[in-house]
């Protein structure tokens, strides 16, 4: 019987420790942490994200508050609102919901956030950070993977993960990470020759690609541990990820839900960022 990895379970234990950390830092510096969010446009789903975070935010005593733009905001604009953001020393994070519309380039957006600020981990200093094995703001999503995996005690040393998804937000962060836990890893991608063959020699299989229920249980080795980060909404509104999760939890030893497994990890690790980013603002304006 597979055993289920609960993003929702592992995610309430490491709020209460956010929330606890928070409530200290309060007390000692008097600085409340400060997540502010910027969405363009009114797309649902990023909607839905954004009103998610804001919740997540003032459950653990942070303050939230979110930027709403019209969907015909102009680039110039949106960087100025950021410089004016990142002099501001009450924020302490500075997300932008991706996507954004394609008037606007998201990279040069992206690069506009100061990087003390930013907490989705995204700015190629970032990037650069966590591969040079510097001290980063590491992005969610994977490190939400990584946190789950340990959570269950899931050894990833010495084991084959595999990735499929190479984002830049997803599967190419995971690389860093899992190699971090001196894990051997091999990433695929839509041009990978022999993808089954590469599915079924994984201990560790995570999936980021985007296709409803498209791994399959002939993809997958006996009692491997698989991570779908994938969110898909069928045309029956029902959410699914991208493994087929009722014949792959036959074989599987561990396994995510799809909803409750990878999605509330990423929230709470977009929690510590800001925590981490707000403690280190205040470190550094005091070294100043
Ligand atoms: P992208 O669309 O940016 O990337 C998808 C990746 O999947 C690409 O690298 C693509 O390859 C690869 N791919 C597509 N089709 C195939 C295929 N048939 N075989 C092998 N590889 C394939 O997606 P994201 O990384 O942004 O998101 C992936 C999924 O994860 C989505 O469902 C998204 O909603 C979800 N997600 C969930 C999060 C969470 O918190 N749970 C957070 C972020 C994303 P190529 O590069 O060659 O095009």
């Amino acid at each position: 019987m597979t055993k289920l990895m609960d993003g929702k379970l592992v995610s309430s234990q490491i709020r209460a420790e956010i929330s606890q950390e928070t409530e200290e830092f309060i007390k000692e510096m008097g600085i409340t942490p400060h997540l502010l969010v910027i969405i363009v446009g009114n797309d649902p789903a990023s909607m839905t994200y954004v009103k998610n975070k804001k919740k997540a935010c003032e459950a653990v005593g942070f303050k939230s508050t979110v930027i709403e733009l019209p969907v015909e905001t102009t680039e110039n604009h949106l960087i100025e609102l950021i410089q004016q953001l990142n002099e501001d020393n009450s924020v302490h994070g500075i997300l932008v919901q991706l996507p954004l519309p394609k008037h606007i380039n998201e990279e040069k957006i992206i690069e506009m956030i100061s990087v003390k600020k930013d907490v989705d981990g995204f700015h190629p200093y970032q990037v650069g950070c966590l591969v040079s094995g510097m001290d980063c703001l590491k992005p969610c999503t994977p490190s939400g993977v990584i946190e789950l995996l340990k959570y269950y005690d899931i050894e990833l040393k010495g084991r084959h993960a595999v990735i499929i998804g190479r984002s830049h937000i997803v599967g190419k962060p995971l690389i860093q990470l899992l190699l971090d836990e001196n894990a051997t890893v091999t990433i695929c991608h839509s041009q990978t020759k022999d993808l089954s063959q590469l599915t079924k020699s994984a201990d560790i299989l995570i999936v980021a690609i985007g296709k409803p229920n498209f791994i399959k249980a002939d993809m997958v080795k006996d009692q491997a541990v698989v991570v779908d980060v994938g969110i898909n909404r069928l045309e029956t509104g029902r959410l699914v990820g991208d493994v087929a999760f009722d014949e792959v939890s036959t074989k599987a030893s561990y396994m995510t839900p799809v909803p409750g497994g990878v999605g509330p990890m990423t929230i709470t690790m977009l929690l510590r960022n800001t925590l981490k980013a707000a403690k280190d603002l205040q470190s550094s304006s005091l070294s100043i």
